[in-house]
């Protein structure tokens, strides 16, 4: 087999002591606890709503996580899933391709199989004992807290909006260097909001408090890899070519970065660098603070209806966007399923070729980047195209801080450097990346 063949494993809690290891022993059974304890609050709710049959199901609903939490804590094996629904049969089979990989007698389970698969199938599991309850299977465990988040960041919206509308109101007299000057900046703020994850606090509240721009410069140095410039020549060069291009957006957090994604958008399109957007997001309740279709609309009605006048101004223009097609949000199944995205072309076809029809896919947060190089133990130094292992639809950036042990498209010596000045570096999100790759680039 030829060097370039080998793929190295996933990572997994089968490694005792990685960052896998801890997080499948202590965070995600912290976040179940609050998952259990937040559908128990809501036991009047589900009364007024369904009467007695609303507390039967909320009964149900935690019998099934306490019981999912107790498996995960002893290595218990994965089971099949039985709710019915349209992705059901992909998740056994997925299960039935991991049991495949394993040696004879041994069977799928928390701490053996790779990382990424039980981490998303936990969040998936949280799902199904709500479908398994039919009047409380809408229930969004996760809402209070998104919501939460975008309340106690109000301060760095309001700022972010008010910067936003004085670079619109010069838009049409900036010189293609300010507008760069812009780009570059807003992408940092985006890059920047992926701090905010509520998943990585196991639930606890993240906010953003202070003005995101001021703080620009004192992150730079924490920018690892920065290829915006590359971005920048895609969007220039497709909108010199012809129509401004579509671009698209997979979205990570709920709340302030879902806010910074959608002053990136806006702002790609006033400046006529993007004539569409395309947001991908998640069809149900996700890591904690993934934005599905309803806080994306829930955040753009909020912006709106602020009192502060820069901010609703922005709300009513996203309203419109949205309005008149210029954005449009999608929540195929896949960006649910536990698959890498090498696998997409395969096992969703129709998602694949939709993305090759965008000029840009910016590919928001940590699962993401997980999904795009596979969640696996490779060197530091492995080019990004390589890690992507063929998942190429269009010229792709992912924006990321790092909050998990793998990071690929390093310099020679530079990983080994960051672990010698700050040994959690890899995964306490002081870090990022602007990480692109292109079909022509080799
Ligand atoms: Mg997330």
């Amino acid at each position: 087999m030829a060097y370039e063949d080998v793929v190295p494993v996933s990572l997994s809690a089968k490694f005792q002591g990685s960052f896998a290891y801890f997080t499948v022993r202590d965070r995600m059974s912290t976040i179940l606890t609050k998952i259990i304890d937040t559908i128990h609050r809501n036991k009047n709710k589900f009364f007024e709503e369904h009467g007695e049959e609303g507390v039967e199901a909320e009964k149900r609903a935690i019998s099934l996580l306490s019981k999912l939490r107790n498996e995960l804590q002893t290595d218990k094996p994965v089971l099949v899933l039985s709710d019915d629904q349209q992705d059901t049969e992909e998740w056994n089979q997925y299960m039935v391709r991991q049991q495949a990989v394993l040696d004879g007698n041994e069977v799928p389970s928390w701490f053996k199989s790779p990382w990424l698969y039980v981490e998303c199938y936990m969040y998936r599991k949280v799902q199904e004992s709500l479908n398994l309850n039919p009047p409380i299977c809408n229930f969004d465990v996760f809402e209070e807290a998104k919501n939460k988040s975008f309340f106690e960041s109000q301060l760095a919206i309001i700022a972010i909006c008010t910067y936003q509308q004085s670079v619109l109101n010069k838009i049409e007299d900036l010189s293609e260097e300010h507008i760069l000057e812009q780009f570059l900046k807003l992408l940092q703020v985006t890059l920047w909001g992926n701090k905010c994850d509520l998943s990585i606090s196991a639930g606890k509240a993240i906010s953003q408090q202070c003005s995101p721009i001021d703080s620009l410069e004192v992150l730079k140095p924490y920018i690892l890899v920065d290829d915006s410039r590359s971005v920048w020549s895609v969007l220039i060069n497709s909108s010199s070519a012809g129509s401004p291009p579509r671009v698209d957006i997979v979205l990570d957090n709920a709340g302030f970065e879902l806010v910074t994604d959608l002053i990136l958008a806006d702002f790609l399109l006033s400046s006529r660098l993007a004539s569409t957007i395309h947001f991908h997001g998640k069809y149900m309740p996700w890591f904690v603070s993934d934005t599905t279709k309803k806080d994306f609309e829930w955040t753009i009605k909020q912006v709106l209806r602020s009192n502060h006048k820069y901010m609703s101004k922005c709300g009513a223009q996203w309203k419109k966007y949205c309005k008149d097609g210029t954005w449009t949000f999608d929540d195929h199944k896949y960006w649910t399923l536990p698959h890498e995205f090498c696998d997409m072309s395969q096992v969703a076809p129709d998602l694949y070729n939709d993305l090759q029809k965008s000029s840009l896919i910016l590919f928001k947060g940590d699962l993401n980047y997980r999904k795009l190089t596979g969640d696996r133990k490779w060197d530091y130094t492995v080019p990004f195209q390589r890690a992507l292992r063929g998942f190429q639809p269009a010229p792709l950036c992912s924006l990321r801080t790092l909050k998990a042990d793998v990071q690929v498209g390093l310099k020679p010596g530079q990983g080994e450097n960051l672990s010698a000045a700050d040994s959690n570096w890899m995964t306490n999100g002081k870090y990022a990346v602007i990480q692109f790759s292109s079909p022509c680039k080799q």
